[in-house]
């Protein structure tokens, strides 16, 4: 029996936003790693291991992954949104950098929709113009690297993505990321704040920056800094296609 490692992006959450070419790929797995909350997406059947694991257990959890595949075994790692945003893709390559004996294991990543993207569809087209995406988190990397990143983001206009703005092991980040973006000059652009898109949960806010406050986001939330020529027509926010 052949085996194969598949990466899958399981969307943001609702169940129509998984593409057909993932539920395929679910439908076909003999066992699913991933981060628990994700796997408990996945309906139970006979034949299917889940392998559910905790949070920051990535590395260990692509090794095993492809420990499995190379077994012979249909292993599909799951991500919430997309696996190649802030998620199980690079990990499972950086297990293969560091195994290169399981480099002829068949290997496949199926994309999702992101969270960014989702928020975005929610708001209008915040991203209608040039943007980029941030990872507030500093597990896997220096705070100073993401305040000069965030620094240099502003002072280019872009719109701003930002991953992980929150949790309660670094609560005082996302404050700090504020007030660098407020004193870069960005106060009066919008801020979205778009919560656990696509659930029943579902939140959307947006107001100035200058008006915004760490506390309304948290690790279900995905925060977007409007560029400055973003603006609202009725209950839409979008960014013009042209910049003067
Ligand atoms: N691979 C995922 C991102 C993983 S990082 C993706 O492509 O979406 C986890 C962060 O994603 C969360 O802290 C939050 O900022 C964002 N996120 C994931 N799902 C979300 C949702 N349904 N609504 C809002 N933000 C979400």
């Amino acid at each position: 029996m052949t085996g194969t490692l598949t990466i899958a992006g399981l969307g943001p959450g609702d169940q129509e936003l998984v593409t057909s070419e993932v539920s395929t790929a679910l439908a076909q797995a003999t066992d699913i790693f991933g981060y628990a909350p994700y796997v408990a997406r996945i309906p139970a059947r006979d034949g299917l291991v889940l392998h559910a694991s905790d949070n920051r257990q990535e590395l260990q959890r692509a090794t095993e992954a492809l420990r499995l595949a190379a077994q012979g075994c249909r292993v599909v790692v799951v991500s919430s949104g997309d696996p190649g945003v802030f998620a199980m893709a690079s990990a499972v390559f950086e297990a293969l950098e560091a195994a290169p004996q399981w480099l002829d294991v068949p290997i496949r990543v199926l994309p999702g929709v992101t969270a960014m993207l989702a928020a975005a569809a929610r708001a209008g087209a915040p991203l209608g113009h040039d943007f980029c995406a941030i990872n507030l988190s500093d597990n896997l990397k220096p705070w100073p690297v993401i305040e000069a990143r965030l620094r240099l983001a502003a002072e280019a206009d872009f719109a701003i993505a930002l991953y992980n703005p929150r949790s309660t092991s670094r609560p005082e980040g996302f404050e700090r990321a504020l007030q660098i973006l407020t004193d870069a000059g960005c106060g009066d652009r919008i801020m979205i704040f778009a919560h656990a898109v696509t659930t029943p949960a579902e939140r959307i806010d947006a107001l100035p920056l200058r008006a915004a406050r760490a506390d309304m986001a948290d690790m279900r939330t995905l925060v977007i800094l409007c560029n400055s020529a973003t603006r609202r027509i009725g209950r839409w926010i979008y960014a013009p296609r042209r910049m003067s």
